[in-house]
């Protein structure tokens, strides 16, 4: 049977990513060696990388003295490397969800932050637009799509100070103002790559700008210095980005995959919302097209578990929603097809015509 991906992250990617990843891990570059063992400083890797950050920057349209970066550690060991690098006296931070939590607890160990607005009153089900950013303020952080919640903030802000985005999970899936940012950032693991690679796009001219000593490996000015090549960086994540960053060119860019994005999610919002059994649990204006969140109706409730296996018995996978949320959720990154998301309606049609 036919399965669907929907897992959250790490997540669906083309097969032809993932077929050629297999194959430079059984032979790279017909060397007679795989992937897994060559030198990070191999001569037939570095084209690699830089075949990475040129189709990045040209995927994005990144201007001129920003930097691209692939590193370790996550979306995570971020939060705590943009106050290292960028907070001196004060941030500010728009909390959205989960993750935006962890990212702003993280800046708390390094000066003052202001939470310019929450949605947490209502579990996270919307992104607040009523806030005013503090001029003062060293830069601005933001999710832009909030994986956990299905929620999604799908422009890019004017914002009178530095602003810095996780795109964890919707980079790559629309074209970005990357000027209107002081830096991107992202594990890769949900729309660009395997897991294991951390991405950053960050302007060069705003680093070095606070006055604390920083370690070595968490200064970002290291990896702008050495290329990402400052320690060994996580070879074979590196290699299936470029092959996703390939593959996104060869299908028209992110101006394609922001249609296709908005024709998966259209499909199955428009199932949520005509389906008697199922609602959305983000608020209209602020739903994601990357993560797609639903409960049953308070009276159809009980049917949580016989739906989950309903489903998972037709192929579809990962539809379980986060704990915070319940229900369920239908990530939909760039490699899902619609023939998928046409799948799980047939789905959830099929078990209101049983009900
Ligand atoms: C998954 C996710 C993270 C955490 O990423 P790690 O690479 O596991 O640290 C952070 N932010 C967002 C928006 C995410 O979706």
């Amino acid at each position: 049977m036919k399965k669907y991906n929907f897992n959250a992250g790490p997540s669906i990617l083309p097969r032809e990513v993932i077929e050629q990843t297999a194959q430079a891990c059984l032979d790279f570059d017909n060397s007679g060696l795989s992937l897994m063992e060559i030198s990070h400083r191999a001569k037939n890797f570095q084209p690699i990388v830089d075949e990475a950050v040129a189709l990045f920057k040209e995927l994005l349209n990144i201007p001129e003295g920003y930097s691209v970066l692939f590193l370790g550690g996550g979306a995570s060991l971020e939060f705590c490397m943009i106050p290292y690098n960028f907070l001196e006296k004060k941030a500010a931070y728009l909390n959205t969800g989960v993750w935006a939590t962890k990212a702003e607890k993280e800046a708390k160990l390094f000066g003052e932050v202001v939470e310019i607005a929450s949605s947490k009153d209502r579990n996270f089900t919307y992104i607040p637009r009523d806030f005013v950013i503090p001029t003062d303020a060293d830069y601005l952080h933001i999710t832009t799509n909030n994986t956990i919640y299905g929620t999604e903030l799908r422009e890019d802000l004017d914002s009178p100070i530095p602003l810095i985005a996780d795109m964890s999970s919707d980079i790559l899936s629309r074209p970005v103002d990357v000027s209107k940012y002081t830096m991107i950032y992202g594990g890769a693991q949900k729309n660009l790559a395997m897991a294991g690679l951390t991405f950053v796009i960050v302007k060069e001219d705003a680093l070095g700008k606070v006055s604390r000593p920083i370690p070595t490996m968490l200064d970002y000015r290291t990896h702008v210095k050495k290329g990402s090549m400052f320690n060994t960086p996580p070879v074979v994540p590196i290699y299936s980005a470029l092959m996703n960053l390939r593959y996104i060119k060869a299908h028209g860019g992110v101006e394609a995959m922001a249609k296709l994005a908005q024709q998966r999610a259209d499909i199955i919002y428009n199932e949520i919302d005509r389906n008697k059994l199922f609602v959305g649990t983000a608020e209209k204006d602020s739903r994601s097209l990357m993560n797609i969140t639903f409960v049953l109706n308070e009276e159809y409730k009980d049917l949580q578990e016989e739906f989950l296996a309903f489903a998972t018995s037709k192929g579809m996978v990962g539809v379980k929603g986060h704990r915070d949320v319940g229900g369920f959720r239908a990530s939909c990154y760039n490699a899902m097809s619609i023939e998928g998301c046409e799948a799980l309606v047939k789905c959830m049609q099929e078990f209101e015509a049983m009900h």
